[in-house]
């Protein structure tokens, strides 16, 4: 038995006044995945806890049946894997920004006017394996992502995550001096390296060929790197070890395929997947369906869901929902002729005239093969509460699906 996961980040929502009252999942026209409840059983999830806002990385962590409470290390670690880097235990992993200072070092611009991935790629090609002459020890690992966001990892001798950001979030003041935040010499080395990484760095992006071109045609250069959301990376025990099923991931964003391959899921990477609205659906269906012919599970992940209600545009979370669902069909017709079971989730609620994340539960359907068929008729968040999957937690998904796979040991004789 296979199964797939289609996670729509930040799908759940709630009322819309552009909409009619309604949440976008409602005002949706989405006749397969409405079907799909129809045919299947439908409920509400608390990713990580009734009422508590989580993350992106926190919730995925959960619904793969990993209880972000013991599993979680910090965003870095997550985003470093997704962006390619292939960590090692006790690696200290940052999310960096590329980010504009004025001669005072005030920051002007904390995206550096959104530099193109093509310069950020050739700034850090003169960044990636710095020598810190203090640390001969230590490896300086440094990689792009999309724009002007990126990776570093430190590696080498004792390090600690417990660090604080050199990245102050806002623009008009200057870049943090870098603090242990606990009394270790881990933390204190570690701060001493990320100060002379910041300083290095900046000398060499001063004065770059790509910044003095920039700054000819009126951009604002990329003159600093901004660090936050330290991790220590650390081993986590597989997907496989846990569940008893071997699993590929196909997302564009770097942070879903790190959260995947941290618990030791396969990337497949489709280059036309882009994490953003205009990401190739159709590209990233044909892979799941391909993958199902190597894979037990196959984790799908939409992006630009929680994108347009960050941007505050119902609508354009409404059209996202109705892509998908109409991009979702081979799947669907691959779950009629073959065992299939499919899991059709979010992984927090991102309410779209908000902006931000809410704690509200998110709707899930489970479809496929003998899946009980509840009174649910349309997938929605508030549809789903009515069914028979009810109230559960978002550690409770692997498990409800493996039950279907038939990959969970019995309790007891
Ligand atoms: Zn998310
Ligand atoms: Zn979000």
């Amino acid at each position: 038995m296979k199964a797939v996961i289609l996670l729509m980040d930040g799908l759940g929502d709630r009322p819309c006044r552009s909409l009619g009252g309604q949440t976008p999942l409602q005002a949706a026209h989405k006749p397969l995945f409405d079907r799909m409840a129809t045919e299947g059983e439908s409920g509400v999830v608390d990713v990580v806890a009734p009422g508590t806002p989580n993350g992106s990385d926190t919730g995925h962590l959960a619904i793969l049946g990993y209880d972000p409470h013991i599993y979680y290390f910090g965003r870095g670690p997550f985003e470093a894997l997704g962006a390619g880097i292939d960590l090692r235990e006790g690696d200290i992993a940052f999310r960096c920004n590329f980010a504009t200072i004025d001669r005072e070092g005030m920051i002007l611009d904390r995206r550096a006017g959104r530099i193109s991935s093509s310069e950020a790629q050739r700034l850090a090609e003169d960044i990636s394996g710095l020598a810190i002459p203090e640390y001969p020890d230590v490896k300086i690992l440094f990689r792009p992502t999309i724009e002007h966001r990126g990776v570093l990892v430190i590696r080498g001798g004792a390090l600690s995550d417990k660090v604080s950001d050199t990245d102050p979030h806002k623009t008009g003041v200057r870049v943090n001096i870098p603090e242990p935040l606990e009394d270790s010499t881990e933390a204190a080395r570690t701060a001493s390296i990320m100060k002379a990484f910041t300083e290095k760095t900046s000398e060499i992006l001063e004065n770059h060929p790509i910044n003095q071109r920039r700054r000819e045609q009126g951009f604002p250069p990329a003159n600093v790197i901004l660090l936050r959301g330290a991790g220590r990376f650390k081993q986590l025990p597989t997907i496989n070890e846990r569940y008893h099923v071997r699993g590929a991931v196909i997302a564009g964003g770097a942070l879903y395929k790190g959260v995947c391959k941290a618990v030791g899921f396969d990337v497949v990477n489709v280059p036309t997947a882009t994490g953003t609205y205009n990401t190739d659906l159709s590209a990233k269906v044909r892979a799941v369906v391909d993958s199902l012919k190597k894979y037990d599970l196959v984790f799908m992940h939409v992006k630009a869901t929680d994108t347009a209600s960050h941007d505050r545009q119902p609508a354009k979370k409404k059209e996202m929902i109705e892509k998908t669902s109409h991009a979702f069909t081979p799947i669907y017709e691959m779950g009629i002729s073959e065992d299939l079971y499919v899991v059709v989730t979010g992984d927090h609620t991102t309410p779209s005239e908000i902006g931000e994340h809410r704690g509200d539960p998110v709707p899930i359907m489970f479809w496929g093969g003998d899946v009980r068929r509840d009174r649910v008729e349309k997938f929605d968040e508030v549809s789903c509460a009515a069914g028979c999957v009810g109230r559960i937690r978002g550690v409770d998904v692997m498990k409800l699906l493996c039950n279907y796979l038939g990959t969970v040991e019995m309790y007891g004789e």
